[in-house]
């Protein structure tokens, strides 16, 4: 009898515990809620900060840069160009070869990992280190590929952090994001520091324009689709760009562009409103990051933090509720150590009794010995932060469109408003991908959402930084006058 008793008391402490680990899930998904009256609200006020964003340089947290980008691409773009991605995990360098009337007659690509002593390095570092591997890139031309005998050639520089332009082809940085933190590139124009060290290594290149990712896809999207107006990142970090019209830009004082149109960026990275369903593990995450107060919007949806999100609310459960036994598992306790495709390993595992979960849990947090309530737990974990970032997502799309007024249908005339999306979060979590294409409709409702496309635009933002590059080559400038 006394050992049953023991049985009985170990299980009632067991279960009380159990309770208090539910109780830690299901405030977070409390806090972490969103549902679509609040998804309105959050899209009113991306709407409100993008005027004011527009209206004067800091009247926003959303800094609606000038990208100086005023055409966009039809398609008759020729040459050979090149292009080098920065902004990621990796970095990627691309040769195209446009033969006119959207023909791609060749693409090459590398990618190459950044290593990580490089993103909190020097500027000298970093640079030589992307110039030498653009160098051996540039090694690899055939006989046929070199753009311009006897002139330099022609490059797109994509440099997917915020920076101020200061024309098409230069543009200081404001700050570091995702990870990145080089004091000594802070307010200096990146393509000064990208032209000295191709210089340093003997590379004759020419930097033809500066771009973000995002305007890079939107260029990408448009070159085979005329009707893309917008173009969003989520990937490591998120951002969305889109076409706006020049006289709506109050802060503009420069000539009106001949298409009047100027493709804006808008850092929404960097988005904050007391809307936003906030908890105290972004709280938190966000203090101890390289960047606290800023980014918030991107930490809370973007392929960097969704599973340190995620870390932190197991590691709460280990701490307070001995979710994973008497002993918080030391892995846990290490910051990034999980990451988003972990998450959507996991999110996506179909097997009856969560194996992949199990395995994951084992392999990545050494951890052991779950039950399957447990991993089901975890799996719910996952579904509530990808939910809200994916909702969250949806409305900053809708705020664009709402700005743009292609959130109605209009005097009955059907507009269609193409939306470029790319991303290793967008292509790849496909829950991720699919709970945001359905709030976006859910938030448009049945008629617009027909006229509302979202497209993948695979790479577009090296193509698109090529392709701009074409349009601002100085040798088709030259040859025009
Ligand atoms: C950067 C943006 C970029 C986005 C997606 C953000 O952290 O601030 O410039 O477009 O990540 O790469």
């Amino acid at each position: 009898a006394a050992g049953a008793a023991v049985l009985v008391r170990k299980q009632m402490k067991k279960s009380g515990k159990w309770a208090r680990a539910m109780g830690i899930v299901r405030e977070f998904q409390d806090q972490c809620d969103s549902p679509i009256g609040k998804l309105r609200h959050v899209a009113d006020a991306m709407t409100v900060e993008m005027h004011a964003g527009l209206a004067s340089e800091g009247g926003s947290k959303l800094k609606m840069i000038i990208s100086y980008v005023d055409n966009l691409p039809t398609g008759d773009e020729e040459g050979l160009f090149y292009a080098l991605d920065l902004g990621g995990t990796n970095f990627r360098v691309i040769r195209v070869h446009l033969g006119g009337k959207k023909d791609v007659i060749k693409q090459e690509l590398e990618a190459v990992s950044i290593p990580p002593h490089l993103m909190t390095g020097s500027s000298h570092e970093l640079f030589d280190f992307i110039a030498a591997e653009l160098a051996k890139f540039v090694g690899g031309e055939d006989e046929n590929s070199h753009p311009f005998p006897g002139r330099h050639r022609e490059l797109g520089f994509t440099f997917s952090f915020p920076v101020r332009q200061k024309s098409i082809a230069s543009g200081t940085l404001i700050n570091w994001t995702k990870g990145f933190s080089i004091e000594d590139v802070v307010g200096e124009d990146v393509v000064g520091e990208l032209t000295k060290a191709m210089e340093r290594v003997g590379l004759d290149m020419h930097v033809a324009t500066l771009v973000n990712d995002t305007v890079g896809t939107l260029a990408g999207g448009r070159y085979y689709n005329p009707d893309v107006i917008a173009a969003v990142v989520l990937g490591t970090g998120s951002n969305a760009a889109y076409v706006e019209r020049a006289n709506a830009i109050p802060k503009w004082h420069g000539p009106l562009p001949k298409s009047g149109e100027m493709v804006i960026n808008m850092e929404w990275g960097n988005f904050w409103s007391s809307h936003l369903p906030l908890t105290e593990y972004d709280h938190v995450l966000d203090v101890e990051s390289m960047n606290p107060g800023e980014q918030i919007f991107e930490k809370m949806i973007s392929g960097m933090y969704l599973a340190e999100i995620l870390r932190r609310v197991m590691l709460r459960m280990a701490e307070e509720a001995e979710f994973f036994g008497d002993m918080v598992p030391p892995k846990l306790k290490i910051p990034f150590i999980l990451r988003t495709y972990h998450m959507y390993t996991m999110h996506d595992d179909t097997s009856a009794d969560l194996k992949v979960v199990g395995n994951k849990l084992r392999d990545i947090l050494e951890i052991s010995n779950t039950s399957l309530e447990m991993r089901k737990a975890i799996v719910e974990l996952c579904d509530t932060i990808a939910t809200r970032g994916a909702r969250l997502s949806a409305a900053g799309i809708y705020g664009i469109l709402k700005k743009l007024g292609r959130d109605k249908v209009r005097d009955g005339e059907k507009q269609k408003s193409v939306i470029a999306l790319d991303g290793g979060l967008f292509e790849l979590y496909t829950k991720f991908r699919e709970c945001m294409k359905n709030t976006l409709k859910e938030l448009l409702g049945e008629e617009v959402s027909e006229n509302v496309v979202i497209i993948h635009s695979n790479d577009g933002s090296g193509i698109g930084a090529a392709l701009l590059a074409a349009s601002h080559s100085q040798y088709l400038e030259v040859e025009e006058s």
